[in-house]
């Protein structure tokens, strides 16, 4: 049992108002609040060791260096990466993608195939279409039905050996469907074809084995999980790794320059040019630990509570609908109340101090199958109360009365 009491101690902003309401924070699919742990870990790398890494023989660059790399073995740790050196860290899961995608530009050709799922983040799905203009490459698309589940005999049906690489999300943002990525992966294996996982939405929910699933790629985003913004890493086979050409040219990641020519550094450096969010990273390893002492099996019965409870109170309000209804899904609840516009009962929610997120969450073609705008999304996280759902629910009928 948790104790949330204490757990909402650990977050400062959690005691803030908004609009003279204490904040009900129910955006945290977008980005989960910051424990004092993960704070204090930011504040003590600026106030005593802030150094640039690798590079220096002097005892901050060393401690900095060590801090770093102790946050990468226990990143590698957490996701069961069988090597050190299959953890890059990237400024997020775009930018994890982004390198992912660039490489096979360069080992894709005119007619391979690629296959996405239907409910991805644009940042799963701009990339490859770039990739598809640079190469040829044809991109194809895992349909998905009305309660939000991806229909796996139409994947079945559209793997072959053209198939090349296969991506989806782990979760959705935008529903909160929990993706069979086992079954996507043995699959796309079965075909030869590389299969990247962004599992920026699951990395607060469920923990990912990078062995026991047997996955190619693997991206996940440090503000998602208790981290700070602007840090994150891809998960990458060692043999995949190699296989791909450096993302981007500089110091860091390089073994020796020449005008002549340049031999690139071992992984992970190959994929780290330039000084990196060294903060960042640390405060990574440092979130970790926190998710890790609350423990990642009791978040999950607790987020599983409260989203079991808002769902059928949220059901209570008339003409409210729930978009992704999937048997298996993590605490995100996209609503509509006909005849209102989403971004209506936002304000109003807001006015209440009730923090939740409006509009097509940056996965458009999903908005476009349901063929509405947008929706009203609440995503709860562990230090969410039971009471916050109250207020929620009060907001909503609230909002409701008011817009019709
Ligand atoms: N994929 C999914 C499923 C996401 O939820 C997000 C963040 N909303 C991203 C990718 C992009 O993550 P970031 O903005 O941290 O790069």
């Amino acid at each position: 049992m948790l104790d949330i009491n204490k757990i909402r101690e650990d977050f400062p902003i959690l005691k803030r108002k908004v609009n003279d309401r204490p904040l009900v924070y129910l955006d945290n699919a977008a980005t989960s609040q910051t424990p004092k742990q993960v704070i204090e870990a930011i504040v003590d790398y600026y106030e005593n060791y802030n150094a640039n890494i690798h590079r220096g023989v002097h005892t901050l660059s060393q401690e900095a260096t060590d801090k770093y790399e102790q946050a990468r073995i226990k990143i590698q740790k957490h996701f069961n990466a069988a090597k050190p050196y299959e953890i890059i860290f990237t400024s997020g899961t775009t930018h994890s993608i982004n390198l992912v995608a660039n490489g096979f530009a360069a080992l894709l050709e005119d007619g391979d195939e690629i296959i996405v799922s239907a409910m991805e983040h644009h940042s799963n799905i701009v990339p490859w279409q770039m990739l598809c203009e640079r190469t040829g490459t044809i991109l194809k698309v895992i349909p998905m039905n009305m309660e939000g589940d991806l229909m796996m005999e139409e994947y079945e049906k559209m793997l072959s050996n053209k198939t090349k690489v296969v991506f989806c999300n782990h979760v959705s943002n935008a529903l909160g469907t929990i993706n069979p990525i086992d079954e996507i992966i043995k699959k796309a294996h079965g075909v030869g074809a590389a299969v990247l996982i962004d599992g920026a939405q699951a990395a607060s929910h469920i923990v990912a084995d990078m062995q026991a699933l047997d996955v190619d790629f693997y991206t996940c985003s440090a503000h998602k999980i208790c981290g700070p913004t602007g840090v994150g890493m891809l998960y990458g086979k060692e043999e995949w790794l190699n296989k791909l050409p450096p993302y981007q040219g500089g110091g860091e990641m390089i073994a020796e320059v020449t005008f002549e020519k340049t031999s690139y550094a071992d992984l992970p450096h190959k994929f780290e040019a330039g000084t990196p969010n060294i903060c960042g990273s640390i405060a990574f390893g440092a979130a970790l630990d926190y998710m890790h002492q609350i423990g990642f099996k009791n978040i999950a019965e607790y987020e599983a509570d409260l989203l079991a409870y808002a769902t059928s109170e949220l059901l209570k309000i008339e003409g409210l609908k729930i978009y992704g209804t999937a048997q298996r899904k993590t605490s995100v609840i996209s609503f509509n109340i006909e005849g209102v516009h989403p971004y209506d009962i936002g304000t109003i929610l807001d006015k209440l101090g009730i923090a939740v997120r409006t509009g097509h969450h940056c996965a458009q073609p999903i908005m476009d199958f349901y063929k509405i705008p947008g929706t009203v999304r609440a995503s709860f996280s562990f230090y969410n109360t039971m009471a916050e759902v109250d207020t929620l629910v009060e907001g909503v009928q609230r909002a409701r009365n008011m817009l019709l």
